[in-house]
């Protein structure tokens, strides 16, 4: 069993957590330990414990872990990217992309540990200076998702550390082995006892006696629901929190945009990473002169991706996560259909030669704004196109969602791009771009009902991890 990483001691737990691979049922990438609320809340007590030795080590010394956590990453890319295809199931390029992303945040955050400045100022009044200056939250929680098994849990440890807290990372269930290689990488880098724990499980046993135990900050990365119902418990118990919650991202399609540009960023927005990322286009808003000649070319283009096994060369798209996320993606094809969305192209449960939970990417066309295919987040290769009759148009169809991660627009026109970078309502606008994939060193974050509280990432990572001190000294 791979054990929970618990004030620096690997234990084991009663139970365990068995981790498959999805592009085949019959391959089990290993056995991971489920931890207990005991296990939760001793993770806790030791980074309370740990946290006033790490919060005074210099930035050099937090700096250096970090460089030595981002050299092994990318130096084990291979071999970590192979584990993450075989948990997660994209495509091998996919995951050492993601495990790539994953060393160089912490490369980038150990450079930012050695920028962690304050302010002076001169008082109002005589003889008295004002120093603002930053300190750690305290012990941070983080929840991630399944979704990107290495790059979120680093997005989010990296920054913690870097700033001098100390933290209990909790993984998605499906995808424990990411966490605990990052786990033992870290261990391995240098990191005092306790200052990095890892407890794997259940996410409803685990996440109530994490709150419980007395974290500082919570950082959520996950389902609406889950994170709402996360952030009523933090308001009433006082904790820092931070939520990304996902989207219903737009791409708009403009009359002049190239044709093939934007069915290229619709393909790689909607399907690639087998349409399991928060910022997926899953809304197609394409304006009237250009609608058909883009459904016909984007379903021939969908119709040509080779779904396979996560791990084949051949393999553009890889299997669904897990079978209740292929069951929950098979029903909103059926609800489609029965709305009277016109399904184009695919949607069907594939069969290959290994058993596994294969999909063909799902398209559909004559989409109204109010059917569930064009609300509510799928979380898979389902792409709703729905027809604008102008760019006005297609702004306000972009716009109305309850949620606001990300939104694109493919056009040639410059005051086109101006005027939609002004004007959608999202975290995150991508112009002649696809709506997912973003870079390590700038914010991301979202609007409306996707995120709460400061951005994640880049130099605006400070803010959800650093607490300001305003001091005021006279002479
Ligand atoms: P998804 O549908 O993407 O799996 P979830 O919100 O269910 O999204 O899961 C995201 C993370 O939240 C996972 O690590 C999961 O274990 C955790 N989680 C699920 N339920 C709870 C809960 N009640 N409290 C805390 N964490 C939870």
């Amino acid at each position: 069993m791979h054990s929970n990483l618990i004030d620096g001691i690997w234990r084991n737990s009663q139970t365990a957590l068995r981790n498959d691979n999805p592009s085949d049922l019959d391959d089990v990438v290993g056995e991971y330990a489920s931890g207990s609320p005991d296990d939760m809340r001793e993770a806790v007590a030791a980074a309370r414990a740990a946290f006033p030795a790490w919060s005074r080590t210099t930035p050099q010394q937090r700096s250096d872990i970090l460089d030595t956590a981002g050299s092994e990453i990318l130096a084990r890319r291979q071999v970590l990217g192979t584990l993450l295809a075989r948990e997660e199931g994209k495509t091998l390029p996919e995951a050492i992309g993601e495990v790539t992303r994953a060393g160089q945040i912490f490369k980038f955050f150990a450079g930012e540990a050695l920028r962690m400045q304050g302010e002076l100022m001169d008082s109002v009044r005589p003889g008295v200076e004002v120093l603002v200056s930053r300190e750690p939250v305290g012990v941070v929680g983080l929840i991630t998702p399944w979704n990107f098994p290495i790059a979120i849990p680093a997005w989010k440890t990296a920054p913690a550390l870097a700033f001098g807290n100390t933290v209990v990372l909790k993984p998605a269930e499906l995808v424990p082995g990411s966490a605990w290689a990052l786990a033992d990488i870290l261990q391995r880098a240098g990191l005092p006892a306790g200052v990095f724990n890892l407890v794997m499980g259940s996410g409803h046993v685990l996440g109530p006696a994490m709150l419980d135990a007395g974290i500082d900050a919570l950082s959520f990365t996950g389902s609406q629901r889950t994170g709402q119902s996360l952030a009523k418990a933090c308001a009433v118990r006082g904790i820092k929190v931070q939520l990304e919650m996902g989207g219903k991202n737009p791409l708009v399609v403009a009359d002049d945009a190239d044709l093939e540009q934007a069915v290229e960023c619709a393909l790689n927005g909607a399907f690639y990473a087998t349409g399991q990322r928060c910022t997926a286009s899953s809304r197609l808003i394409v304006c009237n002169r250009i609608h058909d000649a883009f459904v016909t070319r984007l379903a021939e283009r969908t119709a040509a991706l080779r779904v396979g096994h996560a791990l084949a060369v051949e393999s553009q798209i890889g299997p669904v996560a897990s079978e209740a996320q292929l069951a929950n993606n098979l029903s909103h094809v059926a609800g489609g259909q029965a709305e009277g969305a016109r399904l184009v192209y695919g949607g069907e449960h594939l069969k290959r030669t290994t058993r596994g939970y294969y999909q063909a990417p799902a398209l559909f066309a004559d989409c109204t704004p109010d059917m569930r295919l064009c609300r509510e987040e799928i979380f898979g290769p389902v792409a709703a196109v729905l027809r604008a009759e102008s760019y006005e148009h297609a702004l306000a169809l972009a716009n109305d969602t309850p949620y606001g991660l990300a939104a694109g627009l493919c056009t040639r026109s410059l005051a086109l791009a101006t005027h939609f970078r002004r004007h959608a309502e999202a975290g995150m606008v991508m112009v002649n771009l696809p709506t997912a994939g973003v870079d390590y060193h700038v914010p991301f974050g979202g609007r409306k009902t996707s995120s709460h509280g400061p951005r994640e990432q880049g130099r605006y990572a400070i803010e959800f991890y650093t607490t300001v001190k305003t001091a005021y000294l006279g002479s």
